[in-house]
């Protein structure tokens, strides 16, 4: 059975790069019927904070990808980590270095007058002296001296490190004994069954120390799959200038989690020319094998071309209540069909849904003077006391066409163009240029008001 999983260090918020990861985790095990779990890395004490953890958590909840199981934290795991250091001590695996802060810091000196790489020298590797007084030791694992490691992965193929360029004898416990990142994240997925473990490549250069932890222990050694970066459309890597990265602010700018989401598979992932894929579709293609190797670029008017879509393509009252969270209230509002309707195919977020909205439902409290200019011209006033008459003593007015109607009369009888009256009706409707139909508008706000609308024009323009 496949087995994934995202393992946020909670640093601060869910990033949205870590969102794509956990989305590819979520859809590979899914896809194999397998299971996705969820690990909090929180070992790092002075950076993490249980905040923190809960707007990950809460970011998951909203986009919806549901991990199975418990939460797995890593802070409450420490008898676990001692157990394994105490196995590796005991078998030789690993070993106490009392070298102290000073001695380090000079070997690391030499180094680097030696333009040498700068490493441990593995000085207490086979130490079997009297330790010296007043330092407590930290824990190192026996790595490899020379020779290589292999990481196959499944996006970039096979990697070869030299572990003369990249490897020393590494710390995997700190004088307090604390454990550290490589050595609990190895154990962490051996024990927790992950067998894909698919991260951002940011992560490669820690896989071959992982690769000898599992060595070490005679665990089984995970598929990789290391994700390549999302960048910029300079090509560098993407940033808080470049736009969001918090999760959360998608929400706050009206994005759909189904926007988000689709947006976010076809980031560094394909599937022929394909751009929107419902989440059933996700599950059935997602194969991370078709990762591209190289980065992806964020791309904003893709994301708001697929909200758009999506806004355009859920029903009525679903989006009732998604609007309800940025505050619009349309639950008892009569012509809400007739609002969205018109609304949804002409918004790329939710936001601007009920920016549009509120242009509708607000009563004018000022007339834009362009617009004023431009359409109170010449007989304006009248056209528009003929139309007010007009409806005044019309009947049955429901729908767009019924206003249209009222609309078209006036413009045949009085032989004008659409706009001599269309113009100050909308400025009269609205207060501006611009927006839907004012049919559409009419029928939404109903007769009274639009006559209420007329008057206030009439009287203030
Ligand atoms: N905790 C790491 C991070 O937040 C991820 C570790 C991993 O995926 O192996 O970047």
């Amino acid at each position: 059975m496949t087995v994934t999983r995202f393992a946020p260090s909670p640093t601060g918020y869910l990033h949205i790069g870590g969102l794509r990861t956990a989305l590819f985790s979520y859809l590979w095990a899914k896809h194999n019927d397998g299971k996705f779990v969820l690990r909090i890395e929180d070992t790092d004490r002075s950076r993490n904070n249980e905040d923190a953890t809960r707007a990950i958590i809460k970011a998951f909840d909203w986009i919806g990808l549901a991990h199975d199981g418990e939460i797995t934290y890593q802070s409450q795991r420490d008898e676990i980590y001692k157990k394994y250091i105490d196995q590796l001590l005991d078998e030789g695996k690993a070993y106490r270095c009392y070298m102290s802060c000073q001695e380090l810091d000079s070997l690391r000196e030499t180094q680097m007058s030696n333009k040498e790489r700068t490493r441990y020298d593995g000085r207490y590797r086979d130490f079997e002296g009297t330790p010296p007084e007043g330092v407590e030791p930290v824990i190192r694992i026996k790595a490899p001296l020379s020779g290589t490691i292999r990481v196959k992965d499944g996006i970039k193929g096979e990697i070869v490190f030299n572990v003369e360029d990249i490897l020393d004898d590494f710390i995997i416990a700190r004088s307090d004994g604390a454990p550290t990142y490589n050595f609990v994240v190895a154990i962490d997925d051996a024990l927790m069954g992950i067998n894909s473990v698919i991260r951002g490549d940011d992560h490669l250069s820690n896989t071959p120390k992982q690769i000898i932890v599992y060595e070490a222990l005679g665990f089984d050694i995970p598929e990789f799959y290391h994700v390549p970066m999302i960048h910029n459309e300079n090509g560098k890597k993407l940033s808080k200038r470049d736009g969001a990265t918090d999760v959360m602010m998608y929400k706050e700018m009206g994005y759909l989690p189904k926007a988000l989401l689709n947006f976010l598979v076809r980031l560094g992932w394909s599937h022929g020319d394909q751009e929107i894929f419902s989440f059933e579709e996700m599950l059935a293609l997602f194969n991370p094998k078709d990762i591209n190797k190289s980065a992806s670029i964020y791309n904003t008017e893709k994301l708001d071309w697929l909200n758009a879509h999506y806004i355009k393509n859920t029903p009525n009252d679903t989006l009732v209540k998604l609007l309800q969270e940025y505050d619009l209230v349309l639950s008892s509002h009569d012509k809400k069909e007739i609002l969205l309707d018109v609304i949804k195919e002409r918004s790329k977020t939710l936001v601007e849904m009920v920016t549009q909205i509120k242009e509708i439902l607000d009563t004018p409290t000022q007339y834009d003077t362009k617009a004023v200019n431009k359409a109170f011209k010449g007989e304006a006033k009248a056209i528009l006391e003929d139309f007010k008459a007009r409806l005044m003593t019309a009947e049955a007015l429901h729908l767009p066409s019924d206003y249209h109607h009222l609309v078209e009369t006036v413009v045949t009888e009085r032989e004008i163009g659409f706009g001599k009256i269309g113009q100050p009706l909308r400025v009269a409707l609205v207060g501006k240029m611009g927006g839907p139909g004012i049919d559409s508008i009419m029928a939404i706000i109903g007769k009274e008001e639009t006559l209420s609308r007329i008057d206030n024009a009439l009287e203030n323009i």
